[in-house]
């Protein structure tokens, strides 16, 4: 990570902005990778020796695979060329991890406490969280902000 932030800051020519997503998208690698060695932690060490997820996983039925050192879900876009990388194949999230129950309330406040569909589209164009809708739900439903209106 620092040897990253280090590399960053020679290139001085780079605008801010730049700098700025640079350093917010390694850190939410490293946070992606945290909750999938704490929630999946069988899968990750099955899909880095290449070998394939049990049956009784929860990652079972969605062709999880090994990307950049991140599980991720292939699509069924997969093949389509108007939609970037990321779409395609999402980073896999666990439902009832905290980091993702913080993240989902990330984009519900950024969208000015937006509602599931709205929130559920803007995180699928990176993530993929387990029964999404649930956990979104969920989350709306602890948000002291809307209980009040
Ligand atoms: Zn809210």
């Amino acid at each position: 990570m620092l040897k990253f932030i280090r590399k960053c800051q020679k290139k001085e020519d780079k605008n801010k902005y730049e700098l700025d997503l640079e350093i917010t998208s390694a850190a939410e690698k490293l946070w992606c990778l945290q909750v999938q060695k704490e929630s999946f932690k069988e899968e990750y060490s099955l899909l880095q020796r290449g070998k394939n997820i049990q049956k009784n996983s929860r990652l079972y039925r969605l062709s999880a695979f090994m990307k950049n050192g991140l599980i991720c879900v292939r699509g069924r876009t997969e093949y389509s060329p108007e939609i970037s990388q990321e779409v395609k194949q999402p980073i896999i999230l666990d439902n009832k991890h905290l980091y993702t129950k913080l993240l989902v309330m990330d984009y519900h406040k950024k969208y000015i406490h937006a509602g599931t569909q709205l929130i559920l589209n803007e995180i699928r164009q990176r993530y993929w969280i387990i029964y999404a809708r649930k956990a979104i739900l969920n989350v709306i439903n602890s948000c002291n902000a809307c209980k009040i209106r």
